[in-house]
């Protein structure tokens, strides 16, 4: 018996744990918490035991597949790629490269390759429109941060492990662990909290497992986020409790947020949002008062049709409170390796220009180079100049994801040429014609390039692979040969290695370092040579030995359980990148929404609305196919409050038939209070029904698919991102 530990970061979510993981005759046979490692300290969840059988999933894709009407057929990769050079030909000679898109999916974020060359693959190919599981994500976050700090994804964070005070909106750390947030074990940092005397409370539609661990929870009418934040902007001037603290000096428009909320006092608001008055003002009082008090968004304040206001609010709360990059309020990241999110954005320069192009059905203006994810389906299924005729996937699940999912879901088989880089054959990429599997986690080495820069200390770790892949390439090979393939280039010319030097001498001449001393100094190719430059021109890099003891990639592999550079610091004068220099409080497109934001709170809703949630055991659509992680108790159920039951005339375990203006769904009821009355809620991330998957557990575990629910014109139009909660809905007996 052969048996080895290997010591590595599980890539599944921003909590980025450290995992010992026992290896024995070629399979895993145990993942537990890594207690040496520098960040997490032991801590894991039940996903990150599932690495494991992830790997070892037999459903799981290893070899590309060319489809040839309902029959897949295993080939080599040159074959493969020689397909998809004839399709790719073919559509640019028919149609032009004007009728190729893409779709970028999560797991992007979280892949050692995909994140680090994602960038390469859209420079080479210059698509004219990309699409991207952002804009039912975080994109008003992305347009705020542009908006206040000049960078979309300079996203300040809560300083948990330091506050006194946190409030939490839309967000359920006791499931995700965080979301635009990197805090090892978030739950253990909650009960600190409050077993330092301090205080936590949710503001939430529904009481969640984050609501339960809390001092308080507050239920709140989906989508009246900013409604709420607006009067605590309202009574922070009001009581003059605004104090800007050490960054007085950088902010300009306080004058007109204070004016923009003399109308949305708490009396005002507390019908609408449902909390009342004297609470909108304890909770302000509260928080103003406390000197480390952090005020955190999510989710739920993203994905709705006020997104942008709640995203913003969110931030001027806690500057006008002095919350702002210091510790205990939140904060700046500060990546011991640069990520390639942080790199300057040359469309930013002259500030953020909105609507330099639109959607060609809909007329939707762009956000940051995005229109909303639900045009894709009507941009294939639309003839006419400019209609999608190919379609790229990279981890992405977009018929499970995006609103308007069974338009979408009919309309991928007009395509003429679709590929997808994916290693599961799931409801999207079963329309593929050639489908391109990556490499597992474990057969590829990982160290988080996006996330820290939202994590509460500069702490990371280098994990090697731990099976080899032999030669099957990485994603990030894949991924350049199509981009070039998008330009026009035909396989046989394509050189991966030589446009990977041009990348990686262009980066490194960006960081001030001569490209031919970057490329003597980081032998190798691809993401492992780059990392190695990230780290090297980082705070803390040796700059190729110009600071002697400064880090490299050798300093982590001497290192296996991580490196720990401390808790943030205040760095909002570094970071910084608007064309002037200072933060605008009150960006003149963001006031100009406040209007639509005055006629909500003069409407009251009298019937249901949907939220979308997320269950510990599962990550979007990703975890689906891992028995030890759906067996047990149905996740996939409507949670409804009692009076909301008995109302629509259904009991738990009820089969109910749930409706929207978009469509219709089935499903069992699950009666419960800590749902507020007026809500239901339905997970995302299922409906694993379709024909033609392999995903044989998934399939058992199929749930429904709530984005069958969303219409498509149900956004927030500033940002364009996509509102999956607040839907008005229907439940009656199925
Ligand atoms: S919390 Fe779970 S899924 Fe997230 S990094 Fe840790 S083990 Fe992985």
């Amino acid at each position: 018996m052969k048996s080895s530990t290997h010591f590595r970061t599980c890539p599944l979510c921003e909590a980025m744990c450290g995992l010992e993981v026992q290896v024995t005759d070629g399979r895993v046979t145990r993942i537990r918490g890594d207690r040496e490692d520098v960040w997490s300290k032991g801590y894991l969840c039940p996903k990150g035991t599932a690495l494991g059988a992830l790997h070892h999933d037999p459903d799981r894709i290893r070899v590309p597949m060319i489809r040839t009407g309902d029959q897949w057929e295993e080939v080599d990769w040159a074959t493969a790629f020689a397909k998809c050079d004839e399709l790719i030909a073919g559509v640019i000679e028919r149609h032009s490269k004007d009728a190729i898109s893409c779709y970028i999916g999560n797991p992007t974020a979280h892949n050692f390759s995909l994140g680090r060359y994602v960038g390469l693959f859209i420079g080479l190919s210059q698509l004219p429109v990309v699409y991207s599981a952002g804009t039912v994500d975080q994109w008003p976050k992305n347009l705020t941060s542009a908006l206040l700090y000049g960078g979309m994804w300079s996203i300040p964070t809560p300083d948990v492990p330091r506050t006194d005070y946190w409030i939490v909106m839309g967000g359920n750390p006791q499931a995700s662990q965080g979301s635009l947030l990197a805090c090892a074990d978030i739950l253990g940092e909650l009960d600190g909290i409050k077993a330092r005397g301090g205080k936590v409370v949710v503001i939430d539609p529904r009481r969640t497992g984050t609501a339960d661990r809390a001092d308080e929870w507050i239920p709140i009418v989906p989508g009246t986020d900013a409604a709420f934040l607006m009067a605590m902007v309202n009574v922070l001037f009001e009581e003059d409790l605004v104090q800007l603290g050490d960054v007085a000096d950088l902010i300009d428009g306080v004058d007109a947020v204070r004016a923009a909320a003399a109308d949305f006092s708490p009396e005002h608001v507390e019908q609408t949002t449902r909390i009342p008055a004297d609470v909108i003002r304890r909770i302000t009082r509260e928080f103003a008062s406390t000197p480390r008090a952090a005020l955190y968004g999510r989710i739920g304040t993203c994905n709705q049709e006020f997104g942008t206001l709640a995203s913003w609010l969110v931030d001027v709360v806690n500057i006008l409170t002095g919350h702002f990059d210091t510790p205990g309020g939140i904060m700046f990241g500060k990546p011991i390796a640069w990520g390639v999110g942080s790199l300057p954005n040359p469309e930013l320069a002259d500030g953020v220009q909105l609507g330099k192009w639109k959607s060609r059905v809909r007329g939707i203006p762009e956000v940051l180079g995005q229109v909303p994810v639900s045009c894709m389906a009507e941009e294939i299924d639309t003839p006419g100049p400019g209609q999608i005729k190919a379609l790229i996937t990279i981890a992405g699940n977009p018929v499970i994801s995006a609103p308007g999912a069974a338009r979408l879901d009919a309309a991928l088989d007009e395509l003429e040429c679709m590929i997808s880089l994916d290693n599961a054959l799931n409801e999207t990429t079963r329309h593929a014609h050639v489908l391109l599997p990556g490499l597992s986690a474990l057969e590829q080495p990982h160290f988080d390039d996006l996330i820290p820069m939202w994590q509460v200390r500069s702490a990371a770790r280098f994990t090697d692979v731990i099976f080899d892949a032999g030669d099957r390439p990485a994603e990030w090979e894949i991924l350049t040969r199509l981009g070039a393939m998008c330009a026009g280039m035909r396989d046989a010319d394509i050189d991966v290695a030589m446009l990977d030097d041009g990348f990686f001498g262009a980066l490194a001449e960006a960081q001030g370092v001569e490209p031919s001393v970057a490329l003597a100094g980081s032998p190798g190719i691809g993401p492992l040579r780059l990392l190695d430059l990230q780290i090297r021109t980082g705070p803390w890099g040796d700059r190729y030995g110009d600071v002697p003891d400064g880090l490299s990639l050798q300093s982590f592999r001497d290192a296996p359980h991580g490196i720990d550079q401390g808790p943030m610091v205040p760095r909002v004068r570094e970071i910084l990148a608007t064309p002037d220099g200072r933060i605008d409080l009150a960006p003149a497109i963001v006031l100009a929404d406040l209007p639509r934001l005055a006629a909500r709170v003069e409407r009251t809703e009298d019937g249901l609305v949907l939220t979308s949630r997320r269950h510990l055991r599962s990550n979007n659509s990703w975890m689906h196919n891992v028995s030890i992680l759906v067996k047990g108790k149905d996740r996939c159920t409507l949670l409804i409050h009692p009076d909301d039951a008995t109302a629509a005339g259904v009991t738990h375990g009820d089969l109910a038939r749930v409706s929207s203006e978009a469509g219709t769904v089935e499903i069992a009821v699950e009666v419960s209070d800590e749902m507020m009355p007026g809500v239901v809620s339905l997970p995302h991330g299922w409906g694993h029904d379709k024909a033609g998957t392999r995903m044989s557990v998934a399939r058992e575990h199929a749930g429904v698919n709530n984005n069958l629910l969303a219409p498509v014109d149900f956004y927030d139009p500033l940002s364009n991102n996509a509102a999956v909660n607040g839907i008005p809905v229907e439940v009656i007996p199925a």
